[in-house]
């Protein structure tokens, strides 16, 4: 994936799934956005690691320590939403491939062969 140079446009809920993340020597594929005014103001896209990272890095910045269950919780979020992810893609593949029919007839015969 040829990494992007920010748009002017937010990128939509699908496109930005296609791009890589911004962050230099990250090769995860990107799920949110940013922009920094210092940058142009363009949408860049980030991987969940490096969203959670940077919200950590603001919280602390701008409200210390006190802001430390705030960076837990958002960490928790996304995790959590990253795990629904997997578990989505897994069960989608699931219903594009079903089982070889080959496989399930060996199965079948194993079964009957250990019962006799
Ligand atoms: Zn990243």
């Amino acid at each position: 994936m040829p990494r992007a140079k920010g748009r002017a446009r937010d990128y939509t809920e699908a496109g930005i799934r296609r791009v890589p993340c911004c962050v230099n020597g990250c090769r995860n594929k990107a799920r949110f956005q940013w922009r920094i005014c210092a940058d142009g103001n363009r949408a860049r896209a980030l991987c969940a690691a490096h969203d959670v990272e940077l919200n950590e890095m603001v919280l602390r910045w701008a409200f210390g320590r006190s802001a430390a269950s705030k960076a837990r919780a958002y960490r928790r979020k996304v995790e959590e939403a990253e795990a629904l992810d997997v578990i989505r893609a897994l069960a989608r593949d699931l219903v594009r491939r079903p089982a070889r029919k080959s496989g399930a007839k060996a199965h079948v015969h194993d079964v009957r062969r250990a019962a006799r």
